[in-house]
């Protein structure tokens, strides 16, 4: 079977030419086997810089956006982070490389356990995932340094926003339909600042 090395240092080729310069972002995706991640069916594509179909109606994130998203969050090593919508895994396992652990959500149980297979196949052990509605976040581990949401709210949770710490940064897609922006969110000690950093296309979150 193929380890892809080919198509693995064309994406990076791409993503490079597309502005994407983090070194450790760029290093992460080199490092995790997106085929391992997508549907067999769809494997020989796994490298190509698009979103998939995964199961149940729902996408794996093109890795333009997952290195955007993952430059986003400026990561050193030791923070927690709080993913909402596992999906297939890609984007938690990247940020395990990252990070110091990585909580995440996933309101659909059989997306959530073969994502847990893939941690487990890759040995990656500073994941821990949880099935539930991500939109009222993870009470008992905040606050976070970090959060990311996978699926777009029609505006961001407030509970959310409550469980990010203060100098936190959280990532999301934010609005309905074709009116969707990646949002930026920095708390400070006042309050929180915004910043839209590019239109996109995201699942939408699904509350309860
Ligand atoms: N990060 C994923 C992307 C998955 S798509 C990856 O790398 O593959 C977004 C996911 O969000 C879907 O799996 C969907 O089921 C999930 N989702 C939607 N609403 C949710 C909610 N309220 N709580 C948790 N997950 C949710």
């Amino acid at each position: 079977m193929s380890d892809f090395t080919y198509e693995k240092a064309q994406l990076t080729m791409t993503l490079r030419g597309m502005g994407i310069t983090d070194s450790h972002v760029l290093s992460a995706l080199e490092q995790i086997p997106r085929d391992l991640f997508v549907p067999p069916a769809l494997r020989d594509h796994a490298y190509e810089n698009a979103s998939l179909p995964i199961a149940l109606e729902q996408t794996i994130s093109q890795p333009y956006i997952v290195a955007i998203m993952t430059a986003a969050l400026q990561l050193t090593g030791r923070e927690r982070v709080l993913e909402i919508g596992t999906g297939s895994g890609y984007q938690a396992a990247i940020l395990s490389l990252l990070s110091r652990r990585v909580y995440s959500i996933e309101r659909l149980r059989p997306l959530l356990v073969e994502a847990e297979n893939r941690f487990r196949k890759l040995k990656i052990t500073n994941v821990t995932t949880k099935l539930g509605d991500g939109s009222v976040g993870w009470p008992e581990g905040a606050p976070f340094d970090r959060i990311i949401l996978t699926c777009a709210p029609a505006a961001i949770p407030v509970a959310l926003l409550n469980q990010l710490k203060t100098d936190g940064i959280m990532v999301a897609p934010e609005g309905r339909g074709r009116d969707q922006s990646l949002v930026l969110i920095r708390r400070t000690e006042d309050g929180f600042e915004k910043q839209e950093v590019l239109p996109v296309k995201f699942v939408p979150l699904i509350e309860g």
